[in-house]
């Protein structure tokens, strides 16, 4: 999955080779360019930072703030197939093994 990333240098799709889930709220990714001739790599945050709308099903333990109107206009305003997901597709196993295939992984 590339997520719409793409590389600072290059400007080729990136995708996740790796992720951590450091808190329910926080994601570490390793990134690594698609562009074969290129190569770069990179370590990213994932951080859930704002409610845009409040939960049916609350937990008392996560405090985040709800997004201002202009924020939450911003996020309708989106195409929803290119929005990245926090949690869905992070299937790490799957990802390496792609790379290790191409010889790309460590
Ligand atoms: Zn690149």
């Amino acid at each position: 999955m590339s997520y719409g990333l793409s590389c600072a240098h290059c400007h080729s799709k990136v995708r996740i080779r790796t992720s951590t889930a450091d808190h329910v709220l926080l994601r570490t990714a390793y990134l690594q360019c698609t562009n074969e001739a290129c190569g770069a790599t990179y370590r990213a945050s994932f951080e859930v930072t704002h409610l845009l709308s409040p939960p049916a099903v609350y937990n008392p333990t996560i405090n985040l703030p709800m997004a201002p109107s202009a924020m939450r206009r911003e996020a309708r305003s989106g195409d929803p197939a290119q929005q990245f997901d926090l949690y869905d597709d992070f299937d790490d196993e799957t990802d390496l093994t792609q790379l290790e295939e191409h010889g790309a992984a460590k």
